[in-house]
């Protein structure tokens, strides 16, 4: 007989037409969706769009006004002890013990979580801090501690990760050293639900991604199939000294020109056209080609929607 299917077996996260309200501001308004196990999953959205909010529902932190949410097969709310060993939780104002190493602190939540005490050497190996680690939390720069937030996440080696903004301190290195991390715990078949500002992050990283506008899904899908649909326009990026605005406008093909600093920028759906044009009256050199990414795609969704303070 096959084995009965249990919690183990069903997506990571599904939420059903889920609603959160704080007093006049519908943060979250009917969202839908479903993360099957191993994706990285990117939630985009606006400062206020409710991205929060809606991770805070999936952690049990929150409880929402309606709809129904299942995580790795439970409800996490009200708070679901079962599941807390599942889940990690890197939050832009994580808890630290101020007092202790950055080792001390690792092995301290380890010991939390049962877990051994290689559990926080590979912990903090993973996120590049092993030279850090006799380095009292307090004396970390910014990027180091938002490193020791992800650490402290992963420290038990759960199933389902969350984790806001995680390099939102980092240097280029140091987010790019992140980039791996995150991959291999992908590769490992964990389950990653991040949200970002950079977009250029998500279209690296992410399986798929929803765009949340005003507490509402815009879109949902993966970066690739998302800028597909997009707008098929092409930008070609000219050296100023060599073309004026009035030139390029004549080109015919050119939907759009404009001055940018010491470049213009052409928009156009018939690129190879524009190219050639551009050549004949300017060159090449210099000349850069810009197709649309995750970032055209998001703007043009979230475009409209005001920032909320
Ligand atoms: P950001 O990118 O700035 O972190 P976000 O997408 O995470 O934004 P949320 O923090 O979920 O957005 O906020 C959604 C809306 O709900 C905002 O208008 C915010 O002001 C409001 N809000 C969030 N938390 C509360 C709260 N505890 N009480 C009242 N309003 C809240």
């Amino acid at each position: 007989m096959p084995p009965t299917p249990g919690p183990q077996d069903g997506p990571a996260v599904a939420l059903d037409d889920v609603h959160k309200r704080y007093g006049r501001i519908q943060a979250v308004d009917g969202v839908s969706l479903t993360v099957p196990r191993g994706e990285f999953f990117g939630l985009l959205g606006p400062n206020g769009a409710g991205k929060t909010t809606l991770v805070e529902i999936m952690e049990g932190q929150r409880q929402a006004d309606s709809g129904t949410v299942s995580v790795l097969g439970h409800s996490p709310w009200p708070r679901n002890p079962a599941l807390l060993p599942q889940i990690g939780v890197q939050t832009q104002s994580s808890a630290f013990f101020v007092r202790l190493t950055a080792r001390e602190h690792l092995r301290t939540m380890a010991a939390l979580y049962r877990t051994d005490r290689e559990a926080a050497e590979r912990a903090l190996a993973s996120v590049g801090l092993t030279e850090q680690g006799d380095i009292r939390v307090d004396d970390l720069s910014g990027g180091q501690r938002q490193r020791l937030a992800i650490a402290s996440a992963l420290v038990h080696r759960p199933e389902l990760i969350f984790l806001d903004e995680p390099t939102a301190a980092l240097d280029p290195q140091a987010r790019r050293a992140l980039w791996q991390v995150l991959r291999d715990l992908k590769g490992e078949g964990r389950t990653i639900i991040y949200t970002t500002h950079h977009l250029d992050e998500a279209q690296a990283l992410c399986d798929r991604v929803a765009i949340l506008v005003d507490g509402r899904i815009a879109a949902l899908d993966s970066p690739g199939r998302l800028i597909a649909q997009g707008s098929p326009t092409t930008r070609l990026v000219v050296p100023a000294d060599r073309l004026t605005l009035e030139a390029a406008r004549a080109i015919q093909g050119v939907d759009h020109a404009t001055l940018d600093g010491d470049t213009i920028v052409l928009e156009t759906m018939d690129a190879g056209h524009v190219l050639a044009a551009v050549d004949a009256i300017a060159g090449l050199q210099g000349v850069q080609t810009r197709t649309a990414s995750l970032e055209d795609v998001y703007l043009e969704l979230t475009g409209a929607a005001e920032p909320k303070p």
